[in-house]
C-alpha cells in the first residue's frame, strides 16, 4: 500500500495520532491536550559530505498503516534523495495499547554509512512564553526552564550527549497546565539532546543521532503522555520503567552483598591529596612557578589530619586518596601499580587507613582506566581507542601530558593487576574511584582487535564496577548516569549545573533534582557545603539528603565546581553542618525521594518527601531548614536569633 501527501492516522485508547507522510511531521492529541512536531524544525539528516537534507526530499515515499498483535502502526519508507540516490531508511511508529505508550522506530535500510547526522524525532512546538510552560532537561541532577525564563541555556559541554554529564538521564520532557510528555530514548549511547531557545523564547528540544562506528544503526524511543502532571510524575514514571527492565537496585539491596555501604551513609567527606606532578606538556603546567607543578604531603600528615578531625568530633570519615601511587596524580595511568614511596609507600598508606578506621571511616584510593598516558610503561598504541580511520583520539590537557584513550575492553584487566598488586603489598582500600567514567562519553574503539560500540562500553564500565563489587570494595566515579545506576556505589558528586558555574553566574534555568526523584535510594551523592555570600550549599546537601563534603581538596583550580574563597566558617561550624547532613542521609538512603516541590510555587522555599515519611524545607533566601519526620519537626536551622520553621 503507497500513499504520497498524506496524512496517516493511529488512534488508541486516549491517544491520537496523525503522520504527514510525506515530511515525517507528527500531530498527536492525549485527552484533549494536543502535541505537534514544530514546522519550523522538520526531520532532516546531514550526509558525511555536509549536505542538509529534509526527509521530505526522498525521491521515492512508501507509506502505509498496519494493525499487530499489540496495535496499530504506522511506517514510511525513504528512498534516494538528491544527490545521495543509496540513501534509505524507515520510520516505524506503534502505539503499545497495554501501556499508552508510542514507540518511535529509525531504521537505518541502505547507505547508512553516508549519514552523519539525523534530527529525529523533531521539536514539539512549545511557542508559548508563559511560566507555566515548562521544558525539563537531565542536565546534570536537573533543570526546569519555564517557557519565559530570561537567561538563555549556554553551550553544554558533551552537547546534550545522553550518557554523560550533560544527561544523567536519557529523557527529557515538557509540560504544559493541560498535559505533558516525556520523551525516552532506548538507544542513548549514539544520541543526545539539543535545545534552541533565545531569551525569553520558548524552549525547542529534539533529539540528534549519529553513526556508531562509522554508520547509522537502528534507533528507538518511547513517547509517555500524561494530563496535568509536574516533573515528579515524569520521574516516577521512569522509574517505573527502570523497574520493569530490571534496572532498579537499591542500596539496601546493594547492602546485602557489600555491608560497608550502610558505614558509607553516615561519614562525612574528604578529598585529599598526596603527590602532584604536572608535565611541563600538560596545560596545567606553570613555568613561572616550578613550586606549584610538584608538592606532596605525606600520608603521615593526613594520617595525623584525620585524627585531629576525629578528635574535634567529626564523627566517621569517608577519605579519598588522590596522587598515592608513584608518579602522582594523573600521572601514567593505568599504572597506578606501587604505592609513593616518599610519601611513605605501603607502610603509610596502611598507617593512613588505620587512622581513617580508628573513627569508623572509609578510605577509598583514586584510579583511572580511561587516560592513558604516554608516560605509562604499559603504553602500549594497539591498547587506545581508535577511530574508523585509523587514527587515535588524544590530547595533553591533565597532570601527565600526553595521552589517549584506553579501549574499555582492557580496563578491567589493568584494573585487576593493579588491585592484586596493592594485595601484594599488604594495602586493601575500602573503596575504589574509577575518574571520569560516569562524567565522559563511552567510547568508541575501531582497531580489529579490541572492536567496541560506545554502549558496549558504558557496559565493561559497569564491569569494572562489578569486578569492585567482587572483590568488597565499593565503586565510585565522578559523577552518577542512567546507564550505571545499578552498580555503582557512590559518586564523587551530582551537583546541579549551576554549582559548576562561579557563585552569582545568571542561571539558565531552575535546579530540580530529577536523577534522585529516580534514584536517591540507589547510589550515594556527596554535596558541596561552601557557604558563601551569595549562597549555602548545605540547603541543597539536606533537600537532597546526601553525604556532606567537610573539605574538599581540589585536584585543579578553578574548575569542577571549585572556586575557593568566601568560605569562614570555623571547623566546629564546619563539622557541626557535616553531621546534621550524614544524620540525616543515614535516616534516608534507603529510601526513595517521593517529591520535590517549590512551595507555593516559590522557587526560594523548596521541600522534599522521602519513602520513610521523612521531610527537608529549606528557605534559601533566609537560609533556614527544617528536617520533619510523619509532620513532626525534629531538627531545624537558621541564621543567628532566628528559628528553622519554613
Ligand atoms: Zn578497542
Amino acid at each position: 500500500m503507497e500513499h504520497r501527501s498524506e496524512t496517516l492516522c493511529l488512534s488508541g485508547k486516549d491517544l491520537q495520532v496523525s503522520l504527514e507522510a510525506a515530511s515525517g511531521r507528527l500531530r498527536l492529541s492525549r485527552c484533549g491536550c494536543a502535541w505537534e512536531w514544530d514546522r519550523e524544525a522538520a526531520p532532516h539528516f546531514f550526509t558525511v559530505t555536509g549536505e542538509r537534507l529534509l526527509f521530505s526530499q526522498a525521491l521515492k515515499t512508501a507509506c502505509g498503516c498496519r494493525e499487530t498483535g499489540l496495535g496499530g502502526e504506522l511506517f514510511c519508507r525513504y528512498e534516494g534523495f538528491p544527490g545521495e540516490e543509496a540513501i534509505g531508511f524507515e520510520t516505524r511508529l506503534w502505539l503499545e495499547e497495554a501501556t499508552g505508550r508510542l514507540h518511535l522506530e529509525w531504521l537505518p535500510l541502505a547507505g547508512a554509512e553516508r549519514i552523519a547526522r539525523v534530527l529525529w524525532p523533531a521539536p514539539m512546538a512549545f511557542g508559548e512564553a508563559r511560566r507555566d510552560w515548562q521544558t525539563v532537561l537531565p542536565l546534570r541532577q536537573g533543570l526546569l526552564i519555564p517557557n519565559d525564563w530570561p537567561v538563555p541555556l549556554g553551550r553544554l559541554p558533551f552537547g546534550g550527549r545522553f550518557g554523560t554529564a550533560d544527561a544523567y538521564l536519557p529523557w527529557f520532557g515538557q509540560i504544559r497546565p493541560e498535559g505533558g510528555y516525556l520523551l525516552l530514548c532506548d538507544t542513548p549511547a549514539n544520541a543526545g539532546y539539543e535545545v534552541s531557545r533565545s531569551e525569553e523564547g520558548p524552549a525547542r528540544v529534539g533529539v540528534w543521532l549519529e553513526p556508531s562506528l562509522g554508520a547509522m544503526t537502528p534507533r528507538r524511543f518511547r513517547y509517555l503522555f500524561f494530563g496535568p502532571c509536574t516533573y515528579n510524575d515524569l520521574c516516577k514514571a521512569y522509574r517505573g520503567i527502570v523497574r520493569e527492565e530490571g534496572r532498579l537496585v537499591t542500596l539496601e539491596e546493594k547492602a546485602v552483598r557489600l555491608p560497608a555501604v550502610k558505614k558509607l551513609a553516615g561519614c562525612s567527606f574528604l578529598h585529599k591529596s598526596v603527590k602532584t606532578h604536572v608535565d611541563p606538556e600538560s596545560r596545567f603546567f606553570d613555568p613561572q612557578n616550578p613550586g606549584k607543578n610538584d608538592h606532596l604531603t605525606p600520608f603521615a600528615a593526613h594520617a595525623a589530619h584525620v585524627r585531629e578531625l576525629y578528635a574535634a568530633g567529626s564523627g566517621p570519615l569517608y577519605v579519598h586518596v588522590d596522587g598515592w601511587a608513584q608518579a602522582g596524580y594523573d600521572n601514567c595511568h593505568p599504572d597506578a601499580t606501587a604505592v609513593c614511596a616518599e610519601a611513605g609507600g605501603p607502610e603509610g598508606l596502611r598507617e593512613l587507613i588505620g587512622a581513617v578506621h580508628e573513627g569508623g571511616g572509609l578510605l577509598g584510593l583514586h584510579d583511572q582506566y580511561r587516560d592513558f598516558y604516554h608516560h605509562a610503561p604499559s603504553y602500549d598504541p594497539d591498547l587506545a581507542c581508535q577511530n574508523p580511520d585509523g587514527t587515535l583520539p588524544g590530547h595533553a590537557m591533565w597532570a601527565g601530558g600526553p595521552q589517549n584513550y584506553l579501549c574499555t575492553t582492557q580496563a578491567q584487566r589493568f584494573l585487576r593487576r593493579n588491585l592484586a598488586l596493592l594485595d601484594q603489598a599488604g594495602v586493601h582500600p575500602d573503596c575504589s574511584y574509577l575518574d571520569v567514567f560516569t562524567c565522559n562519553e563511552g567510547d568508541e574503539c575501531a582497531n580489529p582487535r579490541h572492536r567496541m560500540t560506545r554502549a558496549e562500553s558504558y557496559r565493561l564500565r559497569c564491569g569494572c564496577f562489578s569486578y569492585l563489587a567482587s572483590r568488597g570494595i565499593l565503586s565510585s566515579s565522578e559523577e552518577v548516569n542512567d546507564w550505571a545506576a545499578a552498580d555503582q556505589i557512590f559518586c564523587h558528586y551530582a551537583p546541579y549545573e549551576f554549582m559548576m558555574n562561579r557563585p552569582g553566574t545568571p542561571q539558565p534555568g531552575l535546579p530540580v533534582p530529577l536523577y534522585n526523584l529516580v534514584y536517591h535510594d540507589c547510589v550515594i551523592q556527596p554535596w558541596m557545603m561552601e557557604k558563601t555570600a551569595e549562597s549555602d550549599y548545605m540547603l541543597y546537601a539536606l533537600l537532597n539528603a546526601g553525604a556532606p563534603y567537610l573539605e574538599r581538596d581540589p585536584a585543579y583550580p578553578n574548575i569542577d565546581g571549585a572556586f575557593g574563597g568566601g568560605d569562614e566558617l570555623t571547623l566546629d561550624e564546619k563539622i557541626r553542618r557535616c553531621r546534621t547532613v550524614a544524620w540525616l542521609q543515614e535516616e534516608t538512603v534507603f529510601s526513595e525521594m517521593v517529591l520535590h516541590e517549590f512551595i507555593g510555587g516559590d522557587p526560594s522555599r523548596q521541600r522534599t518527601m522521602f519513602a520513610n515519611g521523612v521531610e527537608v524545607r529549606v528557605d534559601l533566601e533566609r537560609r533556614a531548614w527544617q528536617i520533619l519526620r510523619d509532620g513532626v519537626a525534629v531538627d531545624s536551622g537558621g541564621p543567628d536569633g532566628e528559628g528553622g520553621e519554613v
